[in-house]
């Protein structure tokens, strides 16, 4: 468990927090053109569709690049820093903002495998997903 901000969820993002409280990673895909869609959205950008399913991914990727926040942007995260906040590429193709976790950020490298976590937010119901070196 641990202190952060709460991400607010929607009706639009909903299945998703679900899932990771199953400690389950999931994204959209559209059900016309097969893109994988992440963040979540109403309609595909590729082809317009709405016909958007949550579909499980494996939660593999790559660090696509990443910045360490040694100064905390929110008080509540002062116990935190150093924090690595990195763009992951998931090995299904879309591109995720979370954190990198149990790695020293000395040691964080572009391309560096990453597989994803599950941690549970103090004081709440939500599961954030974050990543761990593979
Ligand atoms: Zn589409």
């Amino acid at each position: 468990m641990s202190a952060r901000l709460i991400p607010p969820s929607t009706e639009l993002t909903q299945p998703y927090w679900d899932a990771t409280r199953r400690e389950q990673l999931v994204i959209q895909q559209c059900a016309d053109c097969a893109d994988r869609i992440f963040p979540p959205r109403a309609r595909c950008p590729k082809c317009g569709s709405a016909q958007l399913e949550w579909q499980p991914v494996s939660g593999r990727g790559v660090i696509y690049t990443y910045t360490v926040a040694r100064r905390a942007p929110h008080p509540v995260l002062a116990e935190q820093c150093p924090i690595t906040i990195a763009v992951v590429e998931l090995e299904e193709g879309p591109r995720m903002i979370s954190n990198l976790t149990g790695c020293d950020p000395n040691e964080v490298e572009v391309g560096m495998a990453v597989q994803v976590a599950f941690e549970a937010i103090d004081d709440s119901d939500v599961v954030l997903p974050v990543f761990k070196q593979a």
